[in-house]
């Protein structure tokens, strides 16, 4: 089959119902897979499937891990396995330096190996064009969190939204969708201008102690700590907060628990609430990536 990725060959090791949804467009744009870690699909044309990791990555061009990588004892995120998937030393010697290595996030552990090795090591979470678009799955499941647990509606609710970044920004605009009475608190001036324009309240940080108390329902997207202990004092018992930001977010989830507030972290939401959806961002970023990385290769 033709394609603009015909004849390259990749290796795709562990993942979910999103690497099944890239596995799909990369072979229908013609690259040659071979999968470790994933169920195999009935037989297709350029992909076989290896119950040795080892033997997926011989011979590739590029190696593709999931988007929760590779945890901090080098297992690789690969729940549709029936066996542990290890990113072992010998695994690793067996994919040569320069090698794009493709992974949504990166822990110390691959940051680490890649570095030793000489991979191109490629995070593609953070990326402009894929966290906005994983902001709409994000903040929808976002939204059916916020509606499972608070027994309000979101609608005419005090909502506050903290950062508005890639995340916030959808999430604001989400929630204003809904009619809840948004409040965005960041500390950027031209962020806040951008969010009065919207229609939306605009507070820094230096004044949220003043306003949090009428906060209802509370969404975190700063990968700092902005929900201090004193902050959570202020608010009210009855508010829900949710915490988006990468672990450990940015709440005191101590000080939380201490003055009996509900507090969660809310991880990989794309992943978990539309994992289809979050496949096709990756199938519709991963083939212009890999090219590029194979063209400064
Ligand atoms: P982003 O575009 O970089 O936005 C982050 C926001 O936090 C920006 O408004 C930034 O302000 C602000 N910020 C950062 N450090 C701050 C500090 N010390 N004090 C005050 N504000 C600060 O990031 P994003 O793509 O929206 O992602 C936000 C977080 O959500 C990340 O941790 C990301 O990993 C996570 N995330 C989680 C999920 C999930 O499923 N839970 C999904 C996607 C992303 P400036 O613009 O001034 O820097």
């Amino acid at each position: 089959m033709g394609g603009r990725l015909t004849g390259i060959r990749v290796a795709m090791l562990g993942g979910d119902a999103r690497e099944i949804v890239l596995l799909e467009e990369l072979l229908r744009q013609g690259a040659l897979i071979q999968v470790g870690g994933l169920p195999a699909l009935p037989a297709r044309d350029g992909c076989t499937w290896y119950d040795d990791p080892l033997a997926a990555v011989r011979g590739v061009q590029v190696v593709i891990l999931p988007v929760p990588g590779v945890n901090s004892e080098g297992r690789i995120y690969a729940p549709r396995s029936e066996q542990p998937l290890y990113f072992s030393q010998e695994l690793a010697a067996a994919i040569p330096g320069g090698t794009p290595v493709l992974v949504g996030v990166a822990r110390p552990f691959l940051k680490d190996m890649a570095a030793a090795r000489g991979w191109h090591l490629v995070e593609t979470a953070d990326m402009d064009e894929m966290a906005i678009l994983n902001s709409i799955p994000t903040a929808e499941g976002a939204l059916m969190l916020a509606m499972q647990e608070l027994p309000i509606t979101l609608h005419g609710s005090q909502a506050f939204v903290l950062g508005l970044g890639r995340t916030g920004f959808t999430l604001a605009r989400m929630l204003a969708g809904v009619g809840a009475r948004v409040t965005v608190v960041d500390r950027g001036a031209a962020d806040r201008a951008r969010a009065l324009v919207e229609g939306w309240r605009a507070v820094a940080f230096a004044d949220l102690a003043g306003v949090i108390g009428e906060a209802q329902v509370i969404f975190n997207t700063v990968p700092d700590m902005v929900l201090t202990a004193a902050i959570l004092a202020a608010t009210s018992p009855e508010v829900l907060i949710i915490d988006l930001a990468s672990a450990p977010g940015g709440t005191d989830f101590e000080a939380a628990t201490a003055l009996k507030r509900r507090a969660m972290l809310a991880p990989g939401l794309p992943g978990k609430v539309a994992p289809r959806t979050a496949g096709l961002i990756l199938a519709r970023i991963y083939p212009a990536l890999i090219l590029n990385c194979l063209e400064r290769h």
